[in-house]
């Protein structure tokens, strides 16, 4: 960026609290902070056993633990939790857990507007961003409202030693997406451009580490951090084709969320790459110098056992051309025009699976 060139950047007040242990050892600390007296826990039931150690720590701060956070937040869940938090009462929300557990408790924010705390245990994100989800009648609609950040984020590294390795790998790329979309938003600013770079350098030395040792404390905190980055960046960004195109697979056709980020993002970084120069400099250093970004991400995704193609993950081939005709369906900001053909063309790379072609 040449500082002849204008940005705006835009963030909201979010503390973040960073270190092994913390989900127990902060979050109670946090809570008192913001005043919060009564608090119900929100977690996936796989979730459970660390939300409940959570909601031990806070003692008499916590009214309960709700345990019924799945993906992509149906709107039918968000009607029990909300239920839930004012059968008990509760002043605030604690969400522990990975997109879902957080989604969850944004839910709650947005028709509530009581604070959040999120404690992540993936890379999704999520926890630094005032984006919500909700799906209804098999369509996601998202949207951005300050009420749902969450106003504590509290990284424990510990709490993501348990994520099994493909997702530990798929939520990592998740996460890589995010910094990638936004070096080519239209709001991209110095400070993103920064925050994005660090952690794709971050997570890609991260993740092969880790597929190496999964146990490897450092190298989950050096994941969490990237996590925190590259989240941050989509939190201040309007992001493109590629989130876009995720979420239709997602809300529409039922695909995993991690997984179908991590098989769509070099073809649609490959779409975009000839309108994204400058982008794909920056994420050409923080891959060590490499040339082709968009193959270096397939290759990664390859070598560290990841999915590669939509197909694997159960979409049919007959969904490609609708499924690229609804996210193009609307306009927004994509550094090349989004059309029905280019969709459907990423989406057809997706689906089969094959190395991302610039051409
Ligand atoms: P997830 O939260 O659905 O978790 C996936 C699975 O992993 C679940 O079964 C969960 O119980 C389990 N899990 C989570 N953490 C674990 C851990 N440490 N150890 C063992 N198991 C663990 O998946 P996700 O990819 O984190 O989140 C996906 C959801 O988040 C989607 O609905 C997506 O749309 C949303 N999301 C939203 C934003 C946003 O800004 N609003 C950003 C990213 C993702």
């Amino acid at each position: 960026m040449t500082f002849q060139e204008q940005f705006t950047y835009e963030t909201r007040p979010v503390r973040v609290v960073f270190r092994p242990g913390a989900a127990v050892t902060a979050t109670p600390d946090e809570a008192a902070r913001l005043g919060l007296r009564r608090l119900l826990v929100v977690c996936g039931s796989r979730g459970e056993p660390v939300a409940r150690a959570v909601a031990d720590a806070l003692g008499d701060r916590c009214v309960g633990v709700h345990a019924e956070a799945r993906m992509h937040v149906p709107v039918e869940d968000a009607d029990r939790a909300v239920a839930a938090v004012r059968a008990a009462g509760a002043d605030g929300c604690v969400a522990v857990g990975g997109g879902s557990a957080i989604g969850l408790g944004k839910a709650i924010a947005l028709r509530t507007g009581l604070p959040l705390i999120a404690v992540p245990s993936t890379y999704s994100g999520s926890e630094m961003t005032p984006v919500w989800g909700l799906t209804e009648h098999g369509a996601k609609r998202t949207g951005r409202d300050p009420v749902v950040q969450p106003r504590s984020v509290v990284y424990d590294p510990r709490l993501t030693l348990s994520l099994p390795l493909p997702l530990t790998v798929t939520s990592g790329i998740n996460a890589l997406a995010h910094a990638v979309e936004a070096l080519y938003a239209p709001d991209v600013s110095p400070l993103v451009t920064v925050m994005a770079e660090e952690g794709v350098r971050a997570m890609t030395e991260a993740l092969p580490r880790l597929a190496a040792d999964p146990g490897d404390l450092d190298a989950r905190g050096r994941a969490l951090y990237a996590a925190w980055l590259c989240g941050a960046c989509l939190g201040t960004t309007t992001m493109g084709l590629h989130h876009k195109l995720c979420h239709v697979l997602g809300g529409t056709y039922g695909l995993p969320h991690a997984e179908t980020h991590t098989v769509v993002l070099p073809h649609a970084l490959a779409h975009n790459a000839p309108a994204a120069p400058q982008a794909l400099t920056v994420l050409s250093r923080a891959l060590g110098g490499i040339g082709d970004v968009p193959r270096a991400l397939w290759d990664l995704a390859g070598r560290l056992g990841a999915p590669r193609s939509l197909a694997e993950l159960g979409l049919a081939k007959a969904d490609v051309t609708p499924a690229a005709a609804r996210a193009a369906g609307e306009p927004y900001a994509n550094p090349r025009e989004v059309t029905a053909e280019g969709a459907r063309g990423v989406l057809l790379a997706a689906y089969e699976g094959g190395p991302p072609s610039t051409a």
